[in-house]
């Protein structure tokens, strides 16, 4: 489908949808600042991840960083210390791969079009068009899941956007679309109409700017556009981790590797239980045999954590465990000792940062805080 493909009653998106965006723009930090590196940062901490969610993690971020070079200097462990909650970890490992990058290849100073952005890491297809679009005006569409949305209800498209033969007509509408002369504003509006009018679930289409020309509108479905194949079920893994205390009352932790699911971040020893472990605390000694070359033994169980990550959940469960044999000083170069009131000045992941709490908490209510 393109332009020519539509009905000849469709007209489209219009000016109309600029004079609203114009009336009802949100009022954001990003919004307030036409310096590129803010609108980069903006535009990798909104995806997949809710505006009211990341107003406070943008600006934390900015007055540590305030530009792409003291970004690029930083150490990973503090990038990811201030990521800390948002989720997406990659996103702050790219981020500051490709602040590294425009410091070495650019002077500092962030590419103008969007093909060399795409270039840089973490800055897909859509980011670059955004980030070109709203801090150097060229005429760049964005296509995000706001944007599909709006436009398969504009056109009433009735085919599966997870296909990628849509997705790329999708595009060439987004294109075809665009305002010649304010690329940004008419990205950001469809963004923000996607955002807050045509919703997934009730769209609010008597507050819509487009609504006499939405063909969805018109016929009634709204509440089947866009349409999608069913998700799959994601699958359930049982993780399985050791709160291992020294002679001193520190607690080993371990850092993930780099490249993977949460890497850099730290976590506690162990690993993923298997089908033909015995037990979970069985599949805990295992792990941390086959890793760390550790014997430890299981004491008290603290409640499970559950986890959703894009393709898969995981239920963590954990146990307060004394050492048996392995050394007493870090068993590797990615593991340390560390005391449990340092453990906020690490990064975890969801998961973990739940079960220090719960750990904590048990410990004060037994009048046992860990030292
Ligand atoms: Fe979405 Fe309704 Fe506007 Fe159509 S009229 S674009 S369905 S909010």
């Amino acid at each position: 489908m393109d332009s020519s493909d539509l009905p000849p009653e469709f007209t489209g998106p219009d000016e109309g949808l600029l004079d609203w965006y114009e009336r009802e723009a949100a009022d954001l930090p990003w919004r307030r600042s036409r310096d590129p590196w803010a609108i980069w940062l903006a535009e990798i901490m909104l995806q997949q991840t809710q505006v009211r969610t990341v107003i406070p993690y943008y600006e934390r971020f900015l007055r540590r960083f305030p530009n792409i070079a003291t970004l690029a200097a930083a150490d990973l462990d503090e990038v990811l210390k201030l990521w800390e909650g948002l989720g997406y970890y990659r996103r702050a490992r790219n981020l500051q791969r490709a602040a590294r990058q425009v410091m070495e290849a650019y002077d500092g100073c962030l590419p103008r079009r969007a093909a060399d952005l795409q270039r840089l890491p973490g800055i897909g297809r859509y980011s670059a068009g955004a980030i070109a679009s709203i801090a150097f005006g060229e005429a760049a569409a964005v296509l995000d899941g706001n944007v599909m949305r709006v436009f398969a209800r504009l056109t009433d498209l009735d085919e599966d956007i997870t296909r990628s033969a849509t997705q790329r007509r999708l595009w060439a509408l987004a294109q075809d679309w665009l305002h010649p002369t304010r690329p940004g504003a008419w990205n950001q509006a469809l963004m923000e109409l996607g955002r807050r009018v045509c919703r997934p679930r009730q769209p609010d289409c008597p507050r819509c700017p487009l609504q006499t020309s939405c063909l969805a509108r018109a016929r009634g479905t709204q509440a089947q556009r866009p349409r999608r194949r069913p998700r799959p079920e994601r699958p359930h893994h049982d993780h399985v981790v050791a709160l291992l205390r020294n002679a001193q009352g520190q607690v080993l932790i371990q850092r993930r590797p780099e490249e993977g699911l949460l890497g850099g971040l730290w976590t506690f020893p162990g690993g993923r239980a298997m089908a033909e472990d015995a037990s979970l605390k069985a599949a805990l000694q295992r792990c941390l045999r086959e890793t760390l070359a550790l014997e430890a033994r299981p004491g008290a169980a603290l409640a499970p954590v559950q986890q959703g990550f894009t393709h898969f959940r995981i239920t963590l469960h954990a146990w307060e465990c004394a050492l048996v044999c392995g050394p007493e000083e870090s068993p590797s170069p990615e593991t340390a000792w560390v005391q449990p009131e340092e453990l906020d000045s690490y990064s975890f992941g969801g998961a973990e940062r739940a079960l220090i709490a719960n750990w904590l908490t048990a410990a004060t209510r037994s009048n046992a805080t860990p030292r």
